[in-house]
């Protein structure tokens, strides 16, 4: 069935710690719209937005992190870099008064690329709890 279906497509999506297509981003080889950047972290605009504001915030060296749950003491710096930077993101957005950040860790919670990412969702009125 559907579940079945959407399941098997999730596995496929795994950690592999290969490239993935935020290193071209970042290398501005492919195309984004970038609305922050900053010596450690770029911010951009997802290509299938969920919201009327729907910014990624990455870090620009990956260095292992290719999801929170693979955080280290080392990454301590860069995580609380990437969360002011998502609150500078929706100041610029114009959305500060309401909006939510979201990391989506591992196939479980529909995570589908291994750089880890920042969600900034905002613009109109978001539900609880999400899906
Ligand atoms: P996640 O599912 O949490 O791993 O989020 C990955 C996000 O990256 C999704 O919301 C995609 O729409 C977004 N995305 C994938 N490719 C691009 C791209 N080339 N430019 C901007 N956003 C992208």
């Amino acid at each position: 069935g559907n579940e079945e279906a959407a399941a098997k497509a999730a596995a496929e999506i795994a950690d592999t710690g290969a490239p993935t297509i935020f290193d071209k981003i970042i290398a501005k080889e492919i195309p984004s719209t970038i609305v922050y950047e900053d010596d450690k972290v770029l911010a951009f605009r997802d290509v299938n937005p969920q919201a009327p504001v729907h910014i990624l915030v990455i870090p620009k060296i990956r260095d292992g992190l290719t999801q929170l749950g693979k955080a280290e003491p080392r990454h301590a710096e860069v995580l609380g870099h990437l969360l002011f930077a998502a609150k500078l993101v929706a100041e610029k957005e114009g959305i500060v008064d309401g909006f939510r950040v979201v990391i989506n860790n591992g196939p479980e919670a529909c995570q589908s690329v291994y750089h880890l990412h920042l969600h900034v969702l905002g613009g109109r009125q978001l539900k609880w709890p999400p899906g």
